[in-house]
């Protein structure tokens, strides 16, 4: 049992039309306020009062990397994009005029990245699922559409496209009726991850009319439950002192009574976000309920680009009882110039943290592209046969067949994603690359 503690910390979220309330906020030079005037016209920007008050060092803006974490930036937008939408806001134009330019810099952004839409939306029997995706056989993604929301945007989410009213380019589903039937009808289904957005933004009882069915029912050979979470760092409050706070424990400790594994996915960005009272508490109590919390985060420039910040990142993870699970490549989505490292840049990154941290925190797994044919690992530098290459191994595959295989690009210290690198050895193409075509073709 969770006692209630006292409500010490009530939610605020600012967004552009309170953002003057933060106090700090009109300090700030003021090309920094422009920027984010600017730029949250195109991408969402939202943050929490936790955020402000405990998280972000206000006497380093704009670097400190809390404020890139949360804040728009200039660099987000390409120069000719941001020009055009300052004009058009200074010249107070109308709204259309505006909203053509802001539609026309989105849909340059990639909005769906590594086939989302047309390849992970599940068909079952003619029937489409667009609540759901389900790309490697033993996890199905579900998005419940009370949880496409997070308590503050980060300014590098890959899901940003999930949060504009633009409602063509949305997953939600409000049918868990649906999930179940299709987990009887695929038994390589073994977790489910509940999603976002983020689910912890809902409320407990909303989220038990989710889960209660799936403990009744066993579905299929349902094992794991898993959420997909940015609360521990955005409002770790969640799990002690928001109204339904015991509740939502009481259903994690239902969860893992009723024989399932509850894994919480915690997106975790840095290692300030670890050393609050707040989020150490609440660390602390969800390992009594038998969770365990798995963390996982892109590599970002500005924010963690930094082999120092991983190594305590995942140091202090593993003292909080949290298992480093994933370091990821920021996906080639959004405002991703501004953000990315190359893939020779995080190799070395992850290996210099890697080297410094005990076997237990190397459990993380990294860098990986969470790419169209499956999650791909750099898993090493190397030079074969005269030739410098990138060593690459499939973790998650869209044919399982390919997973653990090993497969080799060409080096190339500028490439950021897989569509930047060409086949080792003079091969024409990547060894996947026919098959995940017909994939693509419903063959
Ligand atoms: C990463 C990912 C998963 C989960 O993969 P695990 O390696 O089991 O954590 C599931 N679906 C998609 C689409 C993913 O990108």
């Amino acid at each position: 049992m969770y006692p209630q503690k006292e409500a010490n910390k009530q939610y605020k979220a600012y967004t552009t039309r309170n953002i003057h309330k933060i106090e700090h906020f009109n300090k700030l030079p003021e090309d920094v306020l422009t920027a984010i005037r600017v730029v949250s016209k195109v991408l969402p920007f939202r943050v929490s009062n936790y955020v402000v008050d405990e998280l972000i060092n206000w006497h380093n803006i704009p670097e400190d990397p809390i404020f890139q974490l949360v804040f728009p930036q200039k660099g987000m937008l390409a120069e000719d994009d941001y020009n055009k939408i300052e004009t058009l806001m200074a010249e107070e134009s109308d709204n259309k005029a505006l909203d053509a330019v802001v539609k026309d810099i989105r849909n340059r952004m990639n909005p769906h990245p590594a086939g989302q839409m047309e390849m992970n939306v599940p068909v079952l029997n003619g029937k489409r699922y667009p609540g759901m995706q389900h790309k490697y056989g033993e996890t199905v993604l579900f998005f419940p559409s009370q949880g496409q929301s997070c308590h503050s945007y980060c300014t590098y989410c890959f899901r940003w496209a999930q949060f504009i009213a633009d409602e063509d380019i949305k997953f939600a589903s409000k049918d868990i009726d649906e999930l179940i039937e299709y987990l009887e009808a695929h038994p390589e289904v073994t977790d489910v991850l509940i999603t976002g957005g983020d689910p912890l933004i809902m409320g407990s009882k909303v989220i038990r009319r989710y889960v209660e069915p799936l403990l009744k029912k066993k579905p299929g050979n349902l094992s794991t439950i898993r959420f997909g979470t940015k609360v521990l760092s955005f409002w770790p409050y969640r799990f002690f002192s928001d109204r339904d706070s015991s509740d939502l424990m009481n259903l994690f400790e239902e969860i893992v009574e009723s024989g399932l594994n509850l894994a919480i996915m915690s997106h975790f960005s840095h290692y300030r976000e670890l050393e609050t009272e707040a989020v150490k508490h609440a660390l602390g109590l969800l390992s009594k309920t038998g969770a365990v919390v798995r963390c996982q985060a892109p590599l970002i420039k500005h924010i963690n680009n930094d082999a120092e910040v991983w190594a305590k990142m995942w140091k202090k993870q593993v003292e909080n009882a949290a298992v480093p699970y994933y370091m990821f490549i920021e996906r080639d989505t959004g405002p991703k110039e501004y953000f990315s490292v190359s893939l020779a840049d995080a190799y070395k990154i992850f290996t210099d943290a890697y080297k410094n941290v005990s076997g237990l925190a190397r459990t993380v797994r990294g860098p990986s592209m969470s790419a169209s044919p499956g999650k791909v690992l750099i898993s090493g530098v190397s030079e074969l046969f005269g030739e410098k290459v990138f060593v690459l191994k499939f973790i998650q595959a869209r044919d399982p067949e390919w997973v653990n295989k090993v497969f080799y690009a060409k080096y190339d210290e500028n490439a950021c994603w897989l569509d930047d690198l060409k086949p080792a050895f003079g091969e024409k193409e990547f060894f996947f690359e026919k098959r995940l075509n017909q994939i693509k073709n419903g063959l």
